[in-house]
């Protein structure tokens, strides 16, 4: 097993990534930025070290500085978490060339999917279906070629692309040109790789992903699936699980397909394939080699830890489980608690003053915050991670109603109203899930979208 673990991450995933190595009996190591000395983890932790200024690209995103943090604390392996580096395959191979195991898929896999015309390329190799789209990366050349055997509206995508940005919608092929030589821009400025693809823009569809398990030598296995659809500017805001209303003869042969990609390739540790569903079809947009933020809703549907599974993999130890072992049970609601304006969505970093989490029968709350805390100002909004689960959906939507009006986290302005008032109260989506869009066009004042 392994025995001494660093964290390269911060806030509620690193508590989790703690609570695992506990559980598993690994020690730990956190790591933190000059701004950070106060999160709750480092409390919880056998060691802890600053790698640098709160800034992340001077600590979080320094990749020598926590490299060189694991081989002073003698941690002989990392674990990412989400965002920063846990998709950057050279901060991989930097770890495993330093002889530390990194927590995570092969370095060639995070490669191979972090280029979104190549993880396209390959599932279509791998009788995955995906949206109709360019064939390969689109230039000022071949636009209007491509342009034409997908149709509009179309959507122009940054292949290194992530969080939602440099997406381009195109209407009219009398765009096509200056929006391609813009995206190109952006592409370049925000990922440093101006290269471009496109789809097919699908008007309404739903954000449907499937978690995978692969032990790096050609098996693997599905958690099912989670629905992702309600978003602000295509960010995430409330995930559920599993899906609901997919007939299983739809939903069967995608899981398999997802599994079966994952052989192919010998897909080592946690995954998730991202689809876009319209009209009864699956449509491929994109992988994350990584743990996710909602992992938890697939943990309390199928009862499986999907960090320890991780941690167990790149130790070696294989799956804990076969497909045969994996059921769901119930449907559970994660609701992102984030520090930000309700109106305006603006950040809101600060003292926390009063605080009070809802607990109970089937309520889970993930979160680094404590009474007196300071929000830095530096890093991401997510502060919490409400999830609730019940016998049915209609119970896991009265369950986190009900722990929402007992979650106080004053001093600081979050997202608590949005989920409480505007979307868990509103009886569309109690009725059915809905697509992405209906978040910003049916629920949130116009002004904010
Ligand atoms: P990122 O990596 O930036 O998150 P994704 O490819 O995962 O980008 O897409 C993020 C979101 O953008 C999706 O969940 C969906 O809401 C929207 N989207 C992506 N591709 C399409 C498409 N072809 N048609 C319509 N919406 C799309």
């Amino acid at each position: 097993m392994i025995k001494k673990l660093l964290i390269a991450n911060r806030g509620e995933i690193a508590l989790r990534i703690v609570r695992a190595c506990k559980q598993l009996g690994i020690k730990t190591v956190g790591v933190y930025s000059t701004a950070d000395e106060d999160l709750m983890h480092l409390r919880f932790v056998d060691e802890a070290i600053c790698i640098g200024k709160p800034n992340a690209s001077q600590s979080y995103l320094n990749t020598a500085a926590i490299i060189t943090a694991a081989e002073i604390t003698g941690s002989d392996a990392i674990h990412p978490g989400y965002g920063f580096l846990a998709e950057n395959a050279e901060f991989a191979e930097n770890i495993e060339e330093a002889g530390i195991t990194f927590v995570g898929p092969h370095p060639d896999h995070i490669r191979l999917m972090g280029n979104k015309v190549s993880a396209i390329n390959a599932m279509k190799q791998a009788g995955v279906p995906t949206v109709p789209g360019s064939v390969g990366t689109v230039t000022l050349h071949n636009a209007e070629e491509q342009a034409k055997n997908i149709g509009f509206p179309l959507l122009i995508k940054a292949a290194a692309g992530g969080g939602g940005r440099g997406m381009r919608i195109v209407e009219r092929f009398d765009q096509l040109n200056e929006q391609v030589q813009a995206a190109k821009q952006e592409a370049e400025l925000w990922f440093g790789d101006d290269s471009v693809y496109m789809e097919r823009y699908l008007q309404n569809p739903r954000h449907i992903e499937v978690q995978v398990l692969g032990d790096g030598n050609g098996n693997a296995i599905h958690l099912y699936d989670r629905d992702c659809s309600l978003q602000r500017r295509h960010q995430k805001v409330l995930e559920e699980a599993p899906a609901p209303d997919i007939p299983d003869d739809i939903r069967e042969p995608i899981l398999q397909a997802c599994v079966k990609a994952c052989e192919n390739i010998g897909y080592r540790g946690a995954g998730t394939f991202e689809f876009l569903f319209e009209d009864g079809e699956f449509f491929f947009i994109e992988m994350n080699t990584r743990i996710q933020v909602e992992h938890p809703i697939t943990e309390m549907v199928t009862g499986i830890d999907v960090v320890v599974e991780q941690l167990r993999i790149a130790a070696g130890y294989g799956l804990s489980y076969r497909q045969s072992d994996i059921s769901v049970h119930g449907h559970a609601i994660e609701c992102r608690i984030n520090a930000e304006d309700p109106q305006t969505f603006a950040p809101s970093p600060g003292k926390v003053t009063q605080y009070f989490i809802p607990s109970g029968a089937g309520v889970r709350f993930e979160s680094h915050l404590y009474p007196g805390y300071e929000i830095p100002s530096y890093y991401d909004s997510l502060i919490g991670k409400l999830i609730c689960h019940g016998q049915t959906r209609e119970q896991a939507i009265a369950k986190t109603l009900h722990a929402l009006d007992e979650l106080i986290i004053e001093g600081i302005k979050t997202n608590i109203p949005l989920h409480r008032d505007l979307i868990l109260k509103d009886p569309k989506f109690a009725s059915q899930a809905q697509n992405i869009h209906y978040l910003e066009q049916c629920l949130l004042p116009k002004k904010t979208k």
